[in-house]
């Protein structure tokens, strides 16, 4: 057991190093870094103070100043670096955010992915910041919007997504014109330290960028609630619980200031008679135990026609009890560890939740894994319900998918959208006319619908977010860099009288 932490211990400096990060770094400080691997601490890494916060928010306003008026494809130019840098380094990263969270290899090195990809959608966007010009209702007048950067953008980011939502916000609000400071997840301080030098690196590439237009502050909720408190930052995009969003949204409100909130999603996937069943098994298992269901569109809840019912779940229970659980790095694993203990504690009482209201439940049980005895692994959890009680309504960040039946597609319909939340919902099927009512007005009222895939594994070009207590905010592709501006209306009046809107006269005497 020593000896796969010291092993881990050494392949993380290996990593930091090759990635940028000085060694005192990492060395040197009061928060302690553990592996979900193992469970062994890795790394100390110091925590910025609150002057130090400060003075970073103060920097970032002033390189704002300067950024602003860069024109946005030089701004791009950074940004496409920056994906240089990324792409030359998935392997590395991708590595650090596996050892980090404890996510397969492949996801790991997929949120880098993520991060390129985000960053060749911002390059590209950096010459499409286009605004309307509109029909004046008044001769010779017209009128346009245009956008304009906003300030200092704030990001607050989650455990389970360490450096990829960074750079959703990131990449957007740089070529929007806007200086960007992190406080990453307390959880996952190293990746962001490795991501931070990344960006150094690509903007010293670059030439010209000002300092302080990106900023890391590293620590806990504490310097969130500086930076959501600070007048200095314009829009706070924050991702994390729904409890997380019920401190920020309310305190950001106060001052008037934006807010992009990603917050809890309890998902739900449709399973109707039609569905091709071997394509709807492997979309299930992705979606509720990819990431040990700790994805914010994990799949937690399956609503199956009674047809079909006993066919699935028969099959689905061979899964469960099947998948292999273990080391995250090793091949044949598919259910890595989760994040620490309390995790494991909120899902065993999810689990005793559910028994208690009279559930079936299939796995759910902690795993052993060799030289990982304070690591948290668990075998996924099938629990087979009769109503959607309140431990199913709630959302707990763990590999629970909860089963039940539907006999009418509008009963279905009524499951997937009766719970708080409303992140992402998928539906399997192959009748037209159940999938287009799933996707239109009177079906899920989620952020994202999706048909004959999985709740999760969303691309990077279309908004991403949700409903209800998901918070409503959208990030990353489509229109989603609009809220990284500011859009002014211009009037432009290039006649030689003065009329007023809507025939006001109002007719002065000198
Ligand atoms: P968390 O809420 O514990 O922490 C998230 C971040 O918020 C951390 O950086 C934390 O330090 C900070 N924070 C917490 N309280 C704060 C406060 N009062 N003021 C300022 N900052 C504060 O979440 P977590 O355990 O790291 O992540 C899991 C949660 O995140 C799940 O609920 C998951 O669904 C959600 N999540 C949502 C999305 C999305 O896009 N909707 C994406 C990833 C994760």
């Amino acid at each position: 057991m020593a000896m796969n932490a010291i092993g881990l211990e050494h392949e993380v400096r290996e990593l930091l190093t090759r990635l940028g990060v000085q060694e005192s770094r990492y060395t040197e400080g009061e928060l302690v870094v553990r592996t979900p691997i193992t469970g062994q601490v890795i790394a100390h890494v110091a925590k910025t103070s609150g002057p130090a916060a400060q003075l970073a928010i103060d920097a970032a306003r002033q390189a704002f100043l300067v950024w602003r008026n860069i024109p946005a494809p030089r701004r791009g130019e950074l940004v496409r670096a920056l994906g240089e840098e990324l792409r030359a380094e998935v392997e590395a990263l991708g590595r650090l955010v596996t050892i980090e969270t404890g996510k397969l290899l492949t996801e790991g090195c997929g949120e880098v992915q993520e991060m390129i990809d985000i960053c060749g959608f911002a390059a590209g966007l950096s010459r499409q910041l286009t605004g309307l010009t509109i029909a004046s209702e008044r001769a010779h007048h017209r009128m346009m919007e245009t956008w304009h950067p906003l300030g200092v953008v704030g990001v607050i980011s989650a455990f389970n997504f360490p450096v990829a939502v960074w750079s959703w916000n990131a990449a957007l609000a740089l070529v929007c014109g806007n200086a960007v400071v992190w406080k990453p997840s307390e959880k996952a301080p190293l990746t962001a330290l490795a991501t931070q030098a990344l960006f150094e690196r690509a903007a010293a590439k670059v030439g010209g960028v000002p300092a302080g237009l990106c900023a890391l502050l590293v620590g806990d909720a504490q310097l969130g609630e500086l930076l959501v408190d600070s007048p200095q930052v314009s829009l706070v995009s924050a991702t994390g619980s729904t409890t997380m969003g019920r401190a920020v949204g309310p305190r950001l409100a106060k001052r008037f200031a934006r807010s992009i909130l990603e917050l809890g999603g309890n998902n739900a996937a449709i399973v109707c008679p039609s569905a091709d069943l071997d394509l709807t098994l492997r979309g299930i298992a992705f979606s509720a135990m990819g990431t040990a269901g700790q994805r914010c569109t994990s799949l937690r809840r399956l609503i199956v026609h009674e047809s079909i019912y006993d066919n699935m779940v028969t099959r689905l229970k061979r899964v469960y009890l099947s998948v292999g659980v273990g080391d995250p790095r090793e091949s044949g694993t598919l259910v890595g560890p989760l994040i620490d203990a309390r995790s494991f504690a909120a899902m065993q009482s999810a689990l005793e939740e559910a028994r208690a209201v009279g559930a079936t439940v299939t796995g759910g049980e902690r795993v052993g894994v060799d030289g990982a005895a304070e690591a948290f692994y668990v075998r996924p959890a099938l629990v087979e319900i009769a109503e959607q009680a309140a431990v199913v309504k709630r959302e707990t960040f763990a590999p629970i998918l909860f089963v039940l039946k539907y006999r009418e597609i509008e009963e279905a319909i009524a499951l997937q959208n009766d719970v708080p939340q409303g992140l992402s919902s998928s539906i399997f099927t192959l009748n037209m006319r159940e999938a287009e009512r799933f996707v239109s007005a009177s079906g899920s009222d989620c952020g994202i619908a999706n048909v004959n895939i999985g709740t999760s594994g969303a691309e990077i070009g279309g908004a991403f977010g949700g409903e209800k207590e998901t918070g409503g905010g959208r990030e990353s592709g489509s229109d989603a860099w609009k809220q990284y501006m500011r859009r002014a209306t211009n009037t432009i009046n290039y006649g030689t009288d003065l009329p007023l809107a809507q025939g006001v006269s109002f007719d002065i005497a000198e």
